[in-house]
């Protein structure tokens, strides 16, 4: 499979280092508010990569997506909700974890909290080594990286040496290229802030540390194979995990550097900008949900657009994913209809090629939107072949499997059956309002036992009475 590395610059041929097993780690989000629909086409990107290297690639892959749990932000947001910082970031851990699963994403093999005991450890044990060997120095209780100390600083991000200010230090955790400075590894201790002490005082992470200890304390001896995130995170996040991990090992850390473009979005009038929770342009996916959109239809949208392009997001781009997953799921389901027939060896043709054709953009740096592409050529084709009469069910049974495999990497079709399965709504949640329903008849107050019906009706539930019980359906 061949992989765009941003560490290069260049598509290079990717294969693991060790054993067939890639170990990979992704910048997992920042739990201080539900994720968003950019944060998400970064970790569907990330999963379709792992798909691909499992499904396609025949590899094992151990993966590392983390939550950071204590940064600036949710440091903040948690003081002005009022509530402890490892609580509040509970919520959206959880939040993350059910949208996660409603769009699919294969659950990766670790998801460590940067709070958790063993990665506060780790950290400490990081910011040793880099004192040991004289990456750092200390001010006013802080612990800083001091990026002179090492010549290849900035390789990643191809950073102008003659624009770094040495000497310089900076405290927050997100800054711009221009601002290339010693950076902090650990923040003094402040009132009101968490604070931990792993054997080098007093303190709580820089946003950056997180990283680098997590990678190295879980996935083994660097280099790992693969590291990604958003393409916001070449700098300063990665190029500073760089530093940090290759200080503190000596080693080289990461063999690739994967980065997916941004989601934008378009206002009205407004040229598009990144989706971002500072911009307040966000929209997560319950607000997906509430449009009357499923979230299959928001993963098809992710898959139609290679992920080293931007993807602008719009409400018609969504009905026109939508529509088109609709096709596919629509020639699935004529599928059924093909009368008993001998087999078409014409068909077992179209299949190959279109199997040769889907593997062929998948290992060219993941791009799913010519996979689909053939996909669509094949559903043509193989509509034309039911029209004349000329598929039979050993044919159709054939297609079925084809299209199983193509969906091992996409993970759009299984996902969609998965809601079919499900109603709309949580039964426990139409049980409820059924009850709620019953007590306002009783209380005479038919208006209210009305608007029960009504919600349950625009949200696709159908409420039946027969007699003193009610039953409910899917419309
Ligand atoms: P954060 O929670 O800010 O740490 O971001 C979590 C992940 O989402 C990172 O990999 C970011 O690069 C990525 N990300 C943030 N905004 C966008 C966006 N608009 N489009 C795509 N990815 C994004
Ligand atoms: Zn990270």
């Amino acid at each position: 499979m061949r992989l765009y590395n941003t560490l290069t610059r260049s598509e290079e041929e990717f294969a693991p280092s060790q054993d067939n097993i890639v170990r990979m780690y992704t910048c997992g989000l920042t739990v201080y508010a539900r994720g968003h629909i950019g944060n998400f086409r970064t970790f569907v990107a990330t999963d379709v990569l792992r798909r691909a290297l499992r499904h396609q690639a025949g590899c094992e892959v151990r993966q590392v997506m983390n939550f950071t749990d204590v940064d600036d932000r949710t440091i903040l947001e948690s003081q002005k909700a009022g509530v402890p910082l490892r609580e509040y970031t509970g919520r959206y851990i959880d939040a993350f974890r059910r949208d996660a699963a409603a769009l699919g994403l294969e659950p990766v093999e670790e998801n460590p909290r940067a709070t958790d005991d063993e990665n506060i450890t780790a950290m400490g044990r990081t910011i040793a080594a880099l004192e040991e060997r004289g990456h750092t120095y200390r001010s006013d209780g802080s612990i800083y990286f001091k990026i002179s100390t090492l010549p290849d600083y900035g390789k990643l991000a191809r950073l102008d040496h003659a624009g770094m200010k040495s000497g310089a230090r900076i405290d927050s955790d997100r800054y711009e290229k221009e601002d290339a400075r010693d950076f902090v590894l650990w923040k003094a201790t402040k009132p009101g802030e968490p604070t931990w002490d792993p054997g080098i005082g007093a303190g709580r992470p820089g946003w950056h540390i997180e990283c680098s200890a997590m990678a190295l304390r879980l996935l083994g001896e660097p280099p790992i194979d693969i590291h990604a995130g958003g393409v916001d995170l070449i700098f300063p996040h990665h190029e500073n995990e760089i530093a940090q991990s290759e200080g503190a090992t000596g080693r080289p850390f990461s063999r690739f550097w994967v980065h997916v473009e941004h989601l934008m979005i378009e206002d009205e009038g407004k040229a598009a900008e990144k989706m971002s929770k500072s911009l307040g342009n966000v929209y997560n996916l319950q607000d997906v949900v509430d449009r009357g959109f499923r979230p299959s239809a928001l993963r098809y949208l992710y898959l139609g657009v290679h992920y080293r392009k931007q993807l602008r997001f719009s409400w018609t781009a969504m009905a026109q994913a939508e529509e088109a997953l609709k096709r596919l799921t629509d020639f699935l389901a004529r599928l059924d209809t093909v009368p008993g027939r001998a087999a078409n060896p014409v068909v077992a043709e179209r299949l190959a090629e279109a199997t040769r054709g889907f593997a062929g953009h998948i290992d060219d740096d993941l791009n799913t939107a010519a996979a689909l592409g053939v996909i669509f050529d094949l559903v043509r084709a193989l509509n034309s072949t039911i029209d004349a009469g000329e598929m039979g069910t050993d044919d159709a049974r054939a297609v079925r499997e084809t299209f199983e495999r193509f969906d091992k990497v996409l993970g759009v079709l299984a996902l969609r059956r998965g809601e079919d399965e499900r109603p709309p709504v949580p039964v426990e949640e139409i049980e409820h309002l059924i009850a709620a329903r019953r007590a306002a008849r009783l209380a005479r107050n038919f208006a209210e036992a009305d608007r029960i019906r009504q919600d349950l009706d625009t949200r696709g539930i159908l409420l039946e009475d027969t007699g003193s019980t009610t039953r409910w359906k899917r419309k």
